[in-house]
């Protein structure tokens, strides 16, 4: 079957990094614990789980003196304290991406703005920023969570890295006709906004197209979301054995895209079974 690849696609640089070092990690210490799934992926944790790798989702599911793991969407700044101070070694895989947002939260509230994260509140990464804020603190999803019959006084604006610089720029617009004082960071990631346009690229080019990655993926429900507003018939797989191989013969090119928490490994067992047939 012909097929090709969206690009960039697959892991980031950030996510990429955290599981080398856990991979290292593992090679090492023979155990390791992360504090929450290191990735939004259940075949690539499966993998890690089989080398030694245990999830805890707090920090008192952590054994004392035993090697901690912190993933790419970091943690809070408590529980990285704790970490630091219940564990043997602690890994910290923290995305240098998150932890600037997290670092502009911490200094914005400590020059007294309050901060507005614009983001999911119930993502692991916002919960880690919100970790640093030591003043107020809002989270909102988009613009029409504003209040525009109050006014804001003095915010600080940043988002989580993987929502949209449009909505940011939106929420930002309402903002200046609220607010006394104003300070935004863009700490929105470009890896997720590459990954974006390449899948709107490659849907011009192919009749069919096949995402691939974790059903738990907030990232890769996003790629799935914008190949099939291309109007281009899109599938969303976690794997290659869950394609539906009779419903793509004879449609022609096939086009691939893997979300930023996809390991090469399942995105090349799907484009070898696509060069055999
Ligand atoms: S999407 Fe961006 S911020 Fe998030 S882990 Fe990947 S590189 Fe880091």
């Amino acid at each position: 079957m012909n097929f090709v690849s969206a690009n960039p696609t697959g892991l980031c640089f950030g996510v990429r990094r955290a599981i080398e070092r856990l991979e290292a990690a593992l090679e090492k210490y023979g155990k390791v614990y992360s504090l929450g799934s290191p990735i939004h992926n259940p075949q690539e944790v499966g993998r890690l789980s089989s080398l030694g790798l245990e999830v805890a989702s707090d920090v008192r599911g952590i054994s004392e003196d035993s090697v901690a793991f912190i993933r790419a969407h970091g943690v809070t700044r408590s529980e990285s304290t704790e970490l630091e101070s219940r564990c043997r070694v602690v890994i910290d895989g923290t995305c240098p991406f998150v932890r600037r947002a997290q670092s502009r939260a911490e200094s914005l509230s400590a020059d007294g703005y309050r901060v507005v994260v614009l983001g999911d509140p119930e993502h692991p990464e916002v919960k880690g920023i919100l970790g640093y804020i030591d003043g107020e603190s809002l989270v909102i999803n988009g613009a029409n969570d504003i209040d525009c019959g109050r006014r804001y006084g003095k915010i600080g604006i940043l988002s989580q890295t993987t929502q949209k610089e449009e909505t940011l720029a939106e929420i930002v617009s309402k903002f200046v006709f609220l607010a006394d004082d104003i300070k935004v960071y863009n700490t929105v990631c470009q890896a997720t906004i590459e990954r974006r346009k390449a899948v709107k690229k490659l849907a011009a080019l192919v009749s069919v197209l096949l995402v691939i990655g974790g059903k738990n993926s907030a990232n890769t429900r996003e790629l799935f979301e914008i190949a099939k507003n291309t109007g281009v018939p899109s599938l969303w797989v976690e794997h290659a054995g869950e394609v539906d191989w009779g419903w793509l013969k004879g449609r022609g090119t096939i086009g691939v895209a893997a979300g930023g928490s996809t390991p090469d490994w399942l995105i090349n067992e799907l484009t070898c079974k696509l060069k055999r047939l």
